[in-house]
């Protein structure tokens, strides 16, 4: 059997593009290597939060938000509009809130501004001293990175939109006269009209050469994730003053650019450190992150391990913001992405052989948005 199209990767990028070429009406083949998803796209904090993008890519965001919308109609994927709130901590951070929301605004993209009371208010649980004021994007989401990719793939595989192979190792892709044929780790081929590759982070296996020569960067960031605190309650994704001094949106602010960093963050900052909650249905909260950056070998110069020293750094703030009991943390675990300084890294191989990877930091926000717009120009829809 020949297959209109065969995307390589069943993470976010390959996913979405699998879903948006079966909305087409296309035959599609998802290869993933492993037996579930178990890449970034199932490492990270599950915030689809467009509200943190530049305003190139908050329109991909904002168009994932209708995706994961239409998909949450059909069946659970774990997906939960609870909104994003940004909590300003001084005067810099709450400036910078300001220009965003006025920004946001005039683009038609809502949100509220909530003063130190009304956010005490709505998030009882975080700390007082902290907070200054709050912006908050109630159409923002959450999803359960564990499971909300694995379940979109299987779903469409349930379906019949698309056939998903787990435990397909793709180790070559040839052109031939009439499209491409697929090799797997096991001997067996498969045969498309055209081929998506989307690897992720592990992308050195198929194209060596290319990934030299990319520019792409390895990201590995530390998280950590509370055991079920019934207690407290933050229904929101949360997202606090080093993140309003690091996301890509607040740099289109005015005052971004006169921005001095105070003391009490300069060791956070070294280590690429913010710090974001997000309360799971079964009450845990995933906190997080810092960032360590490296070459293609990036995971394997960074080691998978996380530093202890970092996580310590990244409690101490948290514990500043949100009272978290003693001894609360059930797991820790460093993430990695792939990352391009164009935002995203896309190269023709050849003709009919496509590379789409390095979306950096902002795969579960846009991917969905992204991937639509990318399979109508393939198809030139
Ligand atoms: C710790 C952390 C926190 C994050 N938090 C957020 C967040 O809150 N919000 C947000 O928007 N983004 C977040 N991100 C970013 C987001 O997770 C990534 O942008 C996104 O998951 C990248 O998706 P991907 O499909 O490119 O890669 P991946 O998810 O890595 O998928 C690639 C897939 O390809 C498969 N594969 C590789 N080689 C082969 C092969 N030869 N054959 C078959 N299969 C192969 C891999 O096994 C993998 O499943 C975070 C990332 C991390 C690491």
């Amino acid at each position: 059997m020949k297959y209109d199209l065969i995307v390589v990767g069943a993470g976010v990028l390959g996913t979405f593009h699998a879903y948006h070429a079966s909305r087409l009406g296309k035959n599609v083949l998802l290869l993933e290597k492993d037996e579930k998803q178990a890449g970034s796209s199932t490492q990270n904090f599950g915030q689809v939060v467009p509200s943190g993008l530049s305003s190139t890519w908050n329109k991909y965001g904002q168009r994932s938000l209708v995706h994961y919308l239409e998909l949450q109609q059909k069946a659970d994927f774990t997906i939960r509009q609870q909104g994003s709130v940004y909590i300003a901590s001084d005067d810099a951070e709450q400036e910078l809130l300001e220009e965003q929301r006025d920004i946001h605004a005039k683009a038609g993209y809502e949100n509220i501004m909530f003063s130190k009371k009304g956010i005490i208010e709505r998030f009882p649980d975080l700390n007082p001293d902290y907070i200054k004021s709050g912006l908050f994007y109630p159409q923002e989401l959450s999803v359960d990175p564990r499971q909300m990719v694995n379940r979109v793939s299987d779903y469409l595989n349930e379906m019949g939109r698309v056939h998903v192979r787990y435990n397909h190792k793709v180790m070559a892709i040839i052109r031939k006269m009439t499209g491409c044929e697929i090799e797997l780790e096991n001997g067996n081929t498969f045969r498309s009209e055209q081929v998506l590759v989307c690897c992720g982070y592990s992308f050195k296996t198929l194209y060596p050469a290319i990934f030299e020569k990319s520019n792409i960067k390895i990201s590995k960031l530390q998280m950590l994730k509370t055991k079920p605190l019934s207690n407290i309650k933050l229904k929101s994704n949360i997202l606090t003053g080093l993140t309003i001094r690091r996301y890509e949106s607040f740099e289109e602010c005015p005052s971004f650019a006169n921005l001095a960093t105070p003391e009490r963050y300069q060791k956070l900052k070294e280590n690429g450190i913010h710090i974001l909650f997000k309360q799971a249905d079964d009450g845990s909260i995933i906190i997080g992150d810092s960032h360590e950056y490296a070459g293609i070998d990036g995971v394997r110069e960074l080691g998978c391990q996380s530093n202890p020293e970092i996580d310590g750094l990244i409690m101490k703030e948290a514990r500043r913001i949100l009272n978290l009991p003693e001894d609360c943390i059930a797991e820790r675990w460093a993430g990695f992405y792939g990352q391009h300084e164009d935002d995203i890294f896309v190269h023709d191989v050849e003709k009919r052989i496509k590379i789409i990877t390095g979306i950096g930091g902002k795969g579960m926000t846009s991917a969905a948005g992204y991937a639509e717009e990318s399979i109508n120009s393939l198809y030139q829809v």
